[in-house]
């Protein structure tokens, strides 16, 4: 890519921070992060010239990048602080992931597909971002690096996986997408103490199922 690609990149990436702004996201940190990610490196490059329009494309495996403002708008109600320990469940492409870590979080993500985890993992150590990927069920969490102060789901459940809830720290908060198939509401969960939870319901999106033990 030439010096005037990465120009016109990351003048369309400055037109969707425009637009995520538009959109409703206030978070400077959150806005910051997705503008220094250059998302179109996460996807195929037939997608090139549309990398940075607020829409979801595939990624292989019939799975998806999410819509950017909806990593966003997840993101934001992370309320993320540098240095905090944060559980993602479904790697896909690695973008979600690479603006946490941005952002200074540390990120353990885990992918149940196999060929998606290999690729991904292959492309966030050449790209340089500071993943830690994992294969396997993400609805049983990680309980050997337990507790998160933050976990993000970025596939839709049919309910909130009980380990998930379990590995959370006191005073952690978890977001994830809950409902049907169709459509699910967004969940902001706060872990108030040992045994209390409040539970936040936000708007509608539409994710990927979240398959395992504990999912679809
Ligand atoms: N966060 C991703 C990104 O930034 O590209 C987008 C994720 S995509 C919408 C949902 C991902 O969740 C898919 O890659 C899918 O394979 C994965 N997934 C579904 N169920 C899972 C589970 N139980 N454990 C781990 N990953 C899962």
């Amino acid at each position: 890519m030439t010096l005037e690609d990465n120009f016109r990149q990351q003048g369309l990436r400055n037109q969707l921070i425009e637009t995520l702004k538009q959109k409703g996201i206030t978070s400077d940190a959150v806005l910051e992060a997705m503008k220094s990610v250059p998302r179109h490196w996460f996807l195929d490059t037939v997608f090139l010239e549309k990398a940075y329009e607020d829409v979801a494309f595939p990624i292989g495996e019939d799975q998806t990048i999410s819509h950017p403002f909806t990593v966003a708008f997840m993101t934001s109600l992370l309320e993320i602080k540098k240095r905090d320990k944060v559980l993602e469940i479904g790697t896909g492409s690695g973008y979600q992931g690479s603006v946490l870590s941005k952002m200074g979080a540390k990120v353990y993500s885990i992918e149940r597909n196999k060929v998606l985890y290999s690729k991904t993992k292959k492309f966030l150590n050449l790209a340089g971002f500071q993943l830690n990927t994992f294969l396997g069920d993400g609805t049983l969490g990680l309980p050997q690096y337990a507790p998160f102060d933050k976990i993000i789901v970025t596939a839709g459940g049919p309910n909130i996986p009980q380990a998930l809830m379990e590995q959370l720290a006191v005073g952690g908060l978890m977001v994830i997408p809950v409902g049907d198939k169709n459509t699910q509401k967004m969940i902001r969960i706060t872990r108030v103490s040992a045994q209390e939870f409040q539970r936040e319901e936000l708007q509608d999106f539409r994710f990927v199922p979240l398959l395992g033990e504990d999912g679809w």
